[in-house]
């Protein structure tokens, strides 16, 4: 239920062109909150207002108003088809609104089907518990059109103000070497009470691109580009050799590292990609152990035979291989178990909702702990800030890598920033004083 006054409506509201145009669906059985809501959107401006009291209705209306309305509200709880089925319905539909999902129901399972939203690909402006105010709304409404501009299906959120890049320029972009590996580190955070000192753990390369007119694309860009053009084998290749020549070059001067290259689902199924990469390691004279593949978890759903040959092979030469994401899909133990994983990244959405919310907390920490009963690495992603770091120590997190350490740098950056840098990064990740916290298995060096 929206709450009927309107008070608190920011007084310099500017809702998107869009949204006043094509107005806005409100579902919900109760006549009530529906009346609320109206009353609320109207207040802001807005003259087209469609209404359903339940999921079949909202779908009639859609399918039958000459404009399609720009954002739904969506109540969950529905009689007849409810929140989650007309979802699923959008799923199937290219031109849909964008989804404000309301519920009465619990925190955990609202965070739950917005997850759910977001994997089908539905923009989603919010998930919220009822009421929200009309201010909250308000801001809501205001976010419309953003997701959309960042690319679907793909985890990069950054906007870029110049227009996409066509596939042509991407193709001779690729041939001349335009694209090129940024290195953001990880840092090995040690388990309270060990003697040992944190350490970099290695480095996972990034891809940048800027051409030479100065303009500069996101891998939101161009990465699905590259996959749809099928341009991202040579990519992942080009990106390679320029990791091989970086890391002989560290190597000679002193810094032996390690660094995980970013591979998409479409290359692994690929059956050549696996033998490329050995050759052009062998010849370069770098260990397999300095190198690391990651993955999405939704990669593996993709084809599964032809995955795991790809990943097995690269596994017997002694390559790592991570889950990237990890809590964005949908696998489970059983599943991922059936992959010979290393390292378990975990989202960054996790970490950074973690010290705000208690169930984001749980889930976190149950994927590290998932990480340590499979025996390989944790990895939180987008750690930004010390109160998430001081998190992740106590939950015995074995390694993290986000903006509070640095953000990914040129391959001419890296050594000056070992010199310079590392070591006030490595004392943040210092846990002197911890109390020793009892432990199930004094191996693992884990708190129980
Ligand atoms: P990813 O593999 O999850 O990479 C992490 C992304 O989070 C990177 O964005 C990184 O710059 C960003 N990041 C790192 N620390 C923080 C932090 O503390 N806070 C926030 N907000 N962000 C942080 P980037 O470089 O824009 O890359 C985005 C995605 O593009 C990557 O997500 C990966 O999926 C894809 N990508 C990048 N390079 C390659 C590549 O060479 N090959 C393929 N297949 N995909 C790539
Ligand atoms: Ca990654
Ligand atoms: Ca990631």
């Amino acid at each position: 239920m929206i709450s009927l006054k309107t008070a608190d409506l920011p007084t310099n509201l500017q809702l998107p062109p869009e949204v006043v145009e094509r107005g806005v669906l409100v579902v919900d059985d109760s006549d009530l909150q529906r009346a609320s809501a109206t009353h609320c959107l109207r207040d802001m401006g807005l003259s087209s207002i469609y209404e359903a009291g339940d999921g079949q209705d909202a779908l009639t209306i859609l399918y039958s108003v000459p404009q399609q309305p720009a954002v739904m509200l969506l109540d969950l709880e529905l009689p007849g088809m409810d929140g989650i089925e007309v979802l699923q319905h959008l799923q199937g539909v290219s031109e849909r609104p964008e989804i404000v999902l309301l519920s009465g129901s619990d925190a955990v399972l609202i965070s739950a089907v917005a997850t759910m939203a977001e994997a089908m690909g539905i923009s989603l402006l919010g998930a919220y518990r009822k009421p929200i105010t009309p201010g909250l709304l308000a801001r809501t409404l205001s976010r419309y059109g953003k997701s959309r501009r960042s690319k679907e299906g793909s985890r990069v959120q950054a906007y870029s103000p110049f227009p996409d890049p066509e596939p042509e320029n991407l193709r001779r972009a690729i041939t001349q070497g335009e694209i090129i590996p940024h290195y953001q580190p990880k840092l090995n955070l040690q388990p309270a009470g060990s003697s040992q000192l944190p350490q970099l753990a290695g480095w996972e390369a990034l891809a940048r691109w800027t051409n030479t007119e100065g303009t500069s694309y996101t891998p939101g860009q161009f990465i699905p580009l590259a996959e749809q053009e099928e341009l991202i084998g040579p990519l992942t290749l080009k990106l390679l050799d320029q990791v091989l020549v970086d890391l002989t070059s560290w190597q000679q001067q002193g810094v032996t590292t390690s660094v995980a290259i970013n591979l998409s689902a479409v290359s692994l199924t690929d059956p050549a990609l696996a033998g490329e990469i050995i050759q052009r390691v062998t010849a370069a004279g770098i260990a397999p152990r300095q190198l690391s593949f990651e993955i999405t978890e939704t990669a593996l759903v993709m084809d599964l035979p032809s995955a795991l040959a790809t990943i097995s092979r690269l596994r017997l030469k002694g390559f790592g291989f991570s889950i990237d994401d990890y809590g964005t899909g949908f696998s489970s133990m059983q599943q991922l178990s059936r992959f010979p994983f290393t390292e378990l990244k975990i989202d960054r959405s996790f970490v950074q909702d973690a010290p705000k919310q208690q169930h984001v907390r749980q889930i976190l920490q149950s994927a590290v702990e998932m990480g340590r009963r499979m025996g390989i690495t944790s990895v939180a992603e987008g750690v930004e800030t010390p109160e998430e770091l001081e998190l992740l120590k106590t939950m015995g997190c074995r390694q993290i890598q986000g903006y509070l350490i640095a953000l990914p740098m040129p391959a001419a950056g890296v050594i000056p920033w070992i010199q310079q840098e590392l070591q006030t990064k490595l004392q943040l990740c210092h846990q002197p004083h911890q109390p020793q916290v009892s432990q199930s298995n004094p191996d693992s060096g884990f708190p129980a």
